[in-house]
C-alpha cells in the first residue's frame, strides 16, 4: 500500500498520533532519500516490532559543508516512494528546509568530543547538524524506536550519546552494514563514482577484511593495523586516503593497542567522492 506522505510538522504529528491512539508501536528511519538496500533493511527492521514504520526523507543542508554535494545529493522522490510502498512503510515525512529551518532558527546540538574526531575532522560541523535535525525528526515524529545503519558508525555512537544525554523517550537500534557482492558498503553516493573508480572501491571492503584478519591473527598493535590498511589504499589507483583509525568504540578515541570493543574505521576518496566503512570488533584478551 503506498504510504501517507506529509510535508509539515502538524500533519505528520497528527498521523503519528493517529497510531498511537490505535495502540502501535511507531518505528523510525530517518534518512536523506535515494533509498538503496541498506536503507530497507532498516526499514525491514523497523517493521518487524513496529506496527506503524515512519521514513523521513530530508537531504539536511545542516549536515553538508560549503564545498560539499548538498546541490548534486540524489533526489529521486518517486523511486524512494516506490520502495517505501513496497517495504510497507505507513508514512514518510518529506519536509522542504524551510519547514525544519524556517527563518530565525537559531538552535544546534553539539555532542561534544565525538563529534571533533574521525569523521568530523575532514567535516568540521557536520555531526552538529546531523544531532540537531535528528532531535529535531525525534521531537516531530516521537518515535519509540529508531533505526540507524552501523554504516555511519560515528553518527550512531553520537546519536547513542545524545538520546542518553537528553534523556531521549527513544529505544535506538544499531544494524548491520549491507553490502554490494563485491563487499563495497551500499551508499547513495556511490551513484558517484566511475566505472573505474566504483572497481577500486572495493579496497575499502578489503583494507578492512585485512585488519580483521591480523586480529584474529593476534595482531594487537593499532598502529600496525592502520598502516596496512593505509597501504592498501595507497596501491589503489585513484584512492586517497582521509584516514584509517583504530579507536574504543564508546569514546571514540584512538587506541595504542587492540582490546575490547574497537572500532576500524575508514574514510576514502576517490577524487571529491568521499567513501567511508568500517569494522566493530570485540577483542578479549
Ligand atoms: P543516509 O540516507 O545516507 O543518511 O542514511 C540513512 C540511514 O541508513 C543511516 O542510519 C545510515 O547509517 C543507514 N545506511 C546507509 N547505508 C547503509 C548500509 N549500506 N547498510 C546499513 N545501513 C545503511
Amino acid at each position: 500500500m503506498a504510504p501517507l506522505i506529509t510535508t509539515t510538522v502538524a500533519a505528520t504529528r497528527e498521523a503519528v498520533a493517529q497510531a498511537k491512539g490505535r495502540g502501535m508501536r511507531v518505528g523510525f528511519v530517518p534518512t536523506m532519500g535515494a533509498l538503496h538496500e541498506g536503507h530497507a533493511s532498516l526499514i525491514r527492521a523497523a517493521r518487524a516490532e513496529c506496527g506503524f514504520v515512519v521514513v523521513s526523507i530530508f537531504v539536511n543542508p545542516a549536515q553538508f559543508g560549503p564545498q560539499e554535494d548538498l546541490a548534486r545529493y540524489p533526489r529521486p522522490f518517486e523511486q524512494d516512494v516506490a520502495l517505501c510502498a513496497q517495504a510497507g512503510v505507513a508514512l514518510v515525512f518529506h519536509p522542504q528546509p524551510q519547514v525544519i529551518y524556517p527563518p530565525g532558527y537559531k538552535t544546534r546540538v553539539e555532542v561534544r568530543e565525538l563529534q571533533d574526531v574521525l569523521c568530523g575532522t575532514s567535516r568540521p560541523g557536520h555531526f552538529g547538524g546531523v544531532a540537531t535535525v535528528v532531535l529535531k525528526l525525534f521531537n516531530i515524529v516521537q518515535p519509540d524506536l529508531a533505526y540507524f545503519g552501523q554504516k555511519d558508525a560515528q553518527q550512531a555512537r553520537i546519536l547513542e550519546q545524545m538520546i542518553e544525554d537528553l534523556n531521549l523517550p527513544v529505544t535506538m537500534r544499531i544494524c548491520p552494514i549491507v553490502r554490494a557482492d563485491d563487499g563495497l558498503a551500499l551508499s547513495s553516493r556511490n551513484v558517484y563514482l566511475s566505472v573505474e573508480e566504483r572497481q577500486h572501491a572495493t579496497v575499502l571492503f578489503r583494507a578492512l577484511t585485512d585488519v580483521h584478519r591480523r586480529v584474529d591473527a593476534g595482531e594487537r598493535s593499532a598502529a600496525a593495523l592502520t598502516q596496512c590498511a593505509a597501504d592498501l589504499v595507497a596501491g589503489t589507483p585513484g584512492a586517497r586516503l582521509d584516514y584509517a583509525a583504530v579507536v574504543d568504540w564508546r569514546t571514540l578515541r584512538t587506541l595504542d593497542v587492540v582490546s575490547g570493543q574497537v572500532l576500524i574505521a575508514l574514510a576514502v576518496y576517490f577524487g571529491p567522492t568521499r567513501l567511508i566503512d568500517n569494522v566493530l570488533l570485540e577483542v578479549k584478551d
